[in-house]
């Protein structure tokens, strides 16, 4: 797969992705991450990308032909459109289940805004779908577009040691997981739970299972109210 970001700021992306999973996945070609300027597209002397917003009000604006210009430098127009996603706090809020679609897909290109956002033309022109990582704001698009960046880099193949380590993980299952814990047994008084050393896995399963449904139930009725719970949750449960 291949992301670019069309940013203002690529050297602040590349230092994130060059460290940690994502950087040994680039280096072992699991992925292609690219980070372009929009500056270079600004078509003026002065790298100006934006302008006073129409109608008046406080802030700018990233103007419209930098960053077409800039995403069609991405392809060449034999090829298919790259799917083209807009972090914007008016997206839609990215959910694991879309990010694990999203690492479907041969290529997507992320867009950064800045400032007041972006003009509105351009979204209408080129944009497929706008994404959101909370309802809050932040100062740029790079923050967001980082997160769906790793999200989806590590539904990759072969980006996780185990691929199937990520299948117990919050959300993936729309439960969230259960504590972890590592050595020593023993810290600050507190013991581990002795089921995680009795070594006996179908207890195991069991209790991280308990201990999964009634963290959601406890933290997220939201997401509790949709699990269809088995036979063998409602027994797991019933032993409360
Ligand atoms: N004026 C915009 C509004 O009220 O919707 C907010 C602009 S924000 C200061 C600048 C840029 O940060 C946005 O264009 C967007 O790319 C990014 N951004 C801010 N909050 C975000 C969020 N929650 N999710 C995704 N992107 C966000």
């Amino acid at each position: 797969m291949r992301i670019d970001i069309m940013t203002l700021f690529p050297e602040m992306c590349k230092t994130v992705l060059g460290e940690s999973i994502i950087g040994r996945a680039q280096k072992a070609e699991k992925v292609e991450l690219n980070c372009v300027d929009i500056r270079d597209f600004s078509g003026n002397k002065h790298n100006k990308v934006d302008d006073m917003p129409y109608g008046g009000g406080m802030g700018m604006v990233m103007a419209a032909a930098p960053i077409y210009d800039c995403y069609k430098s991405l392809y060449n127009e034999d090829e298919p459109k790259p799917h083209l996603i807009y972090l914007s706090p008016k997206g839609k809020t990215l959910t694991q289940q879309r990010v694990v679609e999203l690492s479907k897909l041969d290529r997507i290109v992320l867009l950064c805004g800045h400032y007041e956002g972006v003009d509105q033309r351009v979204i209408d022109e080129i944009v497929d779908e706008e994404i959101s990582v909370g309802d809050y704001v932040v100062t740029g698009g790079e923050l967001p577009a980082l997160i769906v960046a790793d999200a989806v880099c590590r539904m990759l193949p072969g980006v996780l040691s185990d691929d199937l380590c990520f299948e117990d993980e919050s959300h993936f299952s729309n439960v969230l997981e259960y504590p972890q814990y590592t050595r020593p047994a023993e810290w600050m008084g507190k013991a581990v739970p002795d089921v995680l050393l009795s070594g006996n896995h179908a207890e195991i399963a069991k209790w991280r299972r308990k201990q999964q449904l009634i963290i959601t139930r406890e933290r997220r009725p939201d997401m509790y109210e949709k699990i269809e719970l088995s036979k063998q949750d409602k027994k797991i449960l019933e032993k409360d």
